[in-house]
């Protein structure tokens, strides 16, 4: 488990707070680090330039209450209008957000499992229930399984961390159709997979898909994560975030690489897909059977994953270890870069898992 619980209970913490830590990745310095899927180019040029030259008074003030400029930036971006978007501090709010927006106290939170760590976390945080369901052997969520949960939140993500599967957009838009709640389609890595469920939103006003500029944009210590859906949908997520979350560096810096750097943005995201098929063929070229992946990381069966994962931190690489990941067993999750860095990684993880696994 990744999260660790505080030893002292406090007379006056919630009840359903006793049993929740606070986020601990692992994630000891190391010298190539391909665990958090983040952008390894670096950030767009035009963002940089931006941010090198902010003036001081740029932070004396407050920044706009919910980041109007932003928004319009976007919509543009999404083809979608202002109405249509809300911003967060990194998409982890605008998740946290929308469970709080959506989910009264004891209501369910479910999702297709495995996926993104935090689900369950933020459902905790919110005093919801959460339950994952089971995937298919394919990687395909269980359609009926979920449905039946009749969830307040139905939480999908694709393509899915980790195993970088995308889900069909027929399939989601049943799930709309048959589901009682809010539908949450996180879209983290859309830009690698080039597919986007986005225009569901202009007809499924119960549909929030949640998008941030941490991966393909270079930008996750900025912190910027955004969803788009119906505008009513949009504003509740609004009420619930509250005013001020998206700050003021972050807007100015955000609002430029959305104008100037997507041609930037476009050729990295091109790299990265090409360094994910190289090191996929690689990977099987060395006897490895890595999962199908349209996100920016591969994730590869790996007999005694934590155990190679260690030996790989010995040699100064970091990947992360999911074992027991289901139908798959131990499996690694590794981020891809400049070839290079790709190179390095497989290099250090042949030797990690002949020194492991003989
Ligand atoms: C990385 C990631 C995010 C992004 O989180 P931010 O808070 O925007 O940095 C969201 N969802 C998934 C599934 C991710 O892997």
């Amino acid at each position: 488990m990744t999260f660790t619980a505080a030893t002292d209970r406090l007379a006056v913490a919630r009840e359903i707070y006793a049993t929740l830590g606070l986020y601990d990745p692992k994630r000891a310095p190391v010298d190539l680090d391909l665990t958090d899927n983040t952008n390894l180019w670096g950030m767009p040029p035009a963002a940089e330039a931006t941010l090198r030259a902010l003036a001081v008074s740029s932070v004396t003030r407050y920044p706009s209450l919910y980041a109007s400029e932003l928004k319009a930036a976007l919509a543009e971006y999404m083809g979608v209008t202002p109405e249509m978007v809300v911003t967060g501090c990194g998409s982890d709010d605008i998740l946290d957000s929308a469970m709080r927006a959506f989910g009264e106290p004891g209501e369910l939170v479910a999702w297709s499992d495995p996926s993104f760590a935090m689900i369950p976390i933020f459902a905790q945080m919110n005093a919801l229930r959460a339950q994952g369901v089971l995937e298919r052997a394919d990687h395909q969520p269980d359609v009926d399984a979920l449905l039946a949960l009749r969830a307040k939140v139905l939480y999908l993500c694709t393509p899915n961390n980790p195993t970088g599967a995308v889900m069909p957009r027929e399939v989601i838009e049943h799930m709309l159709d048959a589901s009682p709640g809010v539908v949450v389609v996180d879209e983290a890595y859309a830009e690698f997979a080039g597919t986007s469920v986005v225009e569901l939103t202009h007809r499924h006003d119960r549909l929030l898909v949640v998008r941030t500029l941490s991966k393909a944009f270079g930008l996750a210590g900025l912190r910027l994560g955004y969803a788009v859906g119906a505008p009513a949908l949009v504003a509740e997520v609004e009420k619930s975030r509250g005013p001020y979350k998206a700050n003021a560096v972050a807007e100015r810096v955000g609002v430029v690489a959305l104008r100037d750097d997507r041609a930037w943005v476009a050729e990295h995201v091109a790299l990265a897909v090409d360094a994910r098929e190289r090191l996929a063929a690689q990977l099987r070229a060395a006897g490895f059977r890595p999962l199908p992946s349209h996100a920016n990381f591969v994730c590869v069966p790996v007999a005694q994953c934590v155990a190679v994962g260690q030996a790989m931190r010995a040699r100064g690489v970091a990947v992360r270890p999911f074992p027991a990941l289901p139908h798959v067993g131990d499996t690694l999750r590794m981020s891809v870069g400049p070839w290079p860095l790709v190179e390095r990684m497989l290099g250090a993880f042949l030797e990690a898992n002949r020194e492991v696994n003989g």
